[in-house]
């Protein structure tokens, strides 16, 4: 018997009492961590107000070219986000989308989050143009999303360049000073979890 013969033998039985580590997918799922980057989610203010308030900020950021937005102004009779306008159209095109999470960090209102869901697979393309009607939380449901987990500031050697703290977003000027916040009175007044933040945020 040949030395490589013993050799790959020796490996085979060393592997034979180690823990796997595959999963039986899908009735097995692992569990993902609070930062994970799946599906885009919208979000709602307590009072169902929509947190978008339309202003192209995600879209300029995204690198793919991946969000679609029509804006329209909000009125008396059909107040729909606590802004001047709100999206009326609002698609993210899953096909061209990377999950670098840039939408995500130049929203001003924290309206867009990406969030657990991963199984996006489907044999038609046209499945995998997400509307807002299927991003958006349903009416009676207001959450932060995974801002929550991203509230948490991380060491200055990783930290991502959020347009709100330093102004500036891949060396340009952000434009999210001027857009501002929603100017709609809302329940929840604070934005997102970090008080500091957000404060800051409404200083601009
Ligand atoms: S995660 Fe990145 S690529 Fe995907 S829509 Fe947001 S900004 Fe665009
Ligand atoms: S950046 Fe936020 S508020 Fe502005 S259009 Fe995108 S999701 Fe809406």
């Amino acid at each position: 018997m040949s030395f490589d013969i013993i050799k790959g033998m020796a490996t085979t039985l060393k592997n034979m009492t180690r823990k796997p580590t595959t999963i039986s997918y899908p009735e097995e799922e692992r569990e993902l961590p609070p930062r994970f980057r799946g599906r885009h989610v919208l979000h709602r203010y307590d009072n169902d107000l929509e947190r978008c308030v339309g202003c192209y900020l995600c879209a300029g950021a995204c690198p793919a070219d991946a969000i679609y937005i029509e804006a329209e102004e909000n009125t008396d009779e059909n107040r729909v986000s606590a802004g001047e306008r709100y999206a009326r159209v609002f698609d993210v095109n899953m096909l061209r989308c990377i999950f670098c999470g840039y939408c995500q960090a130049a929203c001003p209102t924290g309206a867009i989050t990406l969030e657990s869901n991963y199984k996006l697979a489907s044999f038609h393309a046209a499945d995998l143009v997400f509307h807002k009607e299927q991003l958006l939380e349903p009416h009676g449901q207001s959450t932060v999303g995974s801002n929550e987990a991203w509230a948490e500031k991380p060491p200055e050697e990783v930290a991502q360049p959020i347009p709100q703290e330093t102004h500036v977003f891949d060396g340009a000027s952000a434009s999210a000073a001027a857009v501002g916040l929603g100017n709609y009175p809302t329940e929840r007044d604070v934005l997102l979890t970090d008080q500091e933040q957000d404060e800051d945020r409404r200083k601009l």
